[in-house]
């Protein structure tokens, strides 16, 4: 695609200290404070926060935010928007396009005056069956994740991962694995992984784990059997699998359940420090987010000119893109990943 009539997107989609503004359409993207007009991409804590007045996102996330943030907080009106079905909204054609993060998750794909922009929010490229897989869009400018963008970072397949998992359990029944992960998106697609295994006994959960795995449930996404991991009575738990938390794999909580192995399901799982430093004895290298091949890719794949990176590491992957002939730019959006499911992780044990 050309700009060379259409408006550059630098024109009309601008950084601003609340997020991202698109100024014609009147409306922010993901934006860090309370505004009056929000799309949101997915329903992890640093992209979809509190207080807008109007709020348009895919039924899921509207869900998802719901019951995360309480009724009314979740935007005092909401609109719900499916994969693929255009809106026009002040000339601006918005549409939105499965990112494969966590459940509900969207690109949110934006045309004005003949320039395209896809915002991918948080993506990954790789198999979630608890979540619609990502689809690329052609666009003018892709705007990019970059949690893992080192080439260090190349996920492994993570039903293999899971193979691990399961083969532990095998090795070690009268022991409990409890495994760390947040409880939007990795303990479902988790959930969903050990299904899919062929692993079809009671799965226990913490208290901060049920309430999305409900939502999921209620959306469509069958989990099978779930159970309350109550530690009063942990000799139940004896070779059981308990998805809790990653704060507290490493606390009192988890020391209580019987002989306990510390699992933690995480893209960061990858470094070998991060594992040892949270006390983690079966690190499970799972992530919702593209890995350096993916990101680059995908950059690739959207015949994007131009690639706008945020939250993440910026100068490997534009040094990279400029490589394969595409003009990479950091935005330096202020606030993400800080409160992201995926973050960096520390743990005091
Ligand atoms: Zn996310
Ligand atoms: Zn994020």
């Amino acid at each position: 695609m050309a700009f060379t009539t259409a408006p550059h997107p630098e024109t009309w989609l601008k950084v601003t200290p609340a997020g991202l503004f698109c100024e014609p359409g009147g409306f922010f993207i993901d934006p860090l404070r309370a505004v009056d007009r929000a799309v949101i991409s997915h329903g992890h804590s640093d992209h979809a926060r509190p207080g807008h007045a109007a709020v348009l996102a895919t039924p899921e996330t509207l869900a998802i935010m719901t019951a995360r943030l309480g009724e009314g907080r979740a935007g005092a009106t909401q609109q719900a928007l499916r994969y693929g079905e255009v809106i026009t909204i002040n000339g601006v054609k918005l549409w939105l396009r499965p990112a494969g993060h966590v459940l509900g998750s969207a690109q949110i794909a934006l045309e004005w005056q003949g320039s395209r922009v896809v915002v991918s929010g948080d993506y990954k490229r790789r198999a979630d069956p608890s979540c619609t897989a990502f689809e690329v869009e052609r666009c003018d400018v892709f705007i990019t994740e970059a949690t893992f963008a080192l080439p260090v970072f190349r996920h492994p397949d993570a039903m293999g991962e899971i193979a691990r998992l399961l083969r532990s359990a095998a090795l070690f029944p009268e022991r409990t694995h409890v495994i760390g992960c947040y409880a939007l998106g990795k303990c479902q697609r988790l959930i969903r992984m050990l299904r899919q295994a062929g692993y079809d006994r009671p799965i226990h959960l913490h208290g901060a784990q049920q309430g999305l795995c409900a939502v999921y449930e209620e959306l469509g996404v069958a989990l099978g059997p779930l159970l309350p991991a109550t530690v009063a009575r942990k000799d139940a738990l004896k070779g059981a699998i308990v998805l809790a938390p990653p704060s507290a794999i490493a606390d009192r909580w988890a020391r209580r359940l019987a002989e306990p192995v510390v699992a933690n399901a995480s893209g960061w799982m990858g470094v070998r420090q991060r594992a040892r430093q949270g006390g983690v004895e079966l690190p499970l290298v799972i992530s919702d987010h593209a890995d350096w091949d993916e990101l680059l890719e995908t950059c690739a794949a959207t015949g994007a000119e131009e690639v706008w990176v945020t939250h993440g590491r910026e100068d490997a992957l534009i040094h990279a893109l400029g490589l394969q002939g595409i003009r990479g730019r950091a935005l330096n959006l202020i606030g993400r990943g800080e409160e992201d499911e995926e973050a960096p992780f520390i743990l005091t044990a």
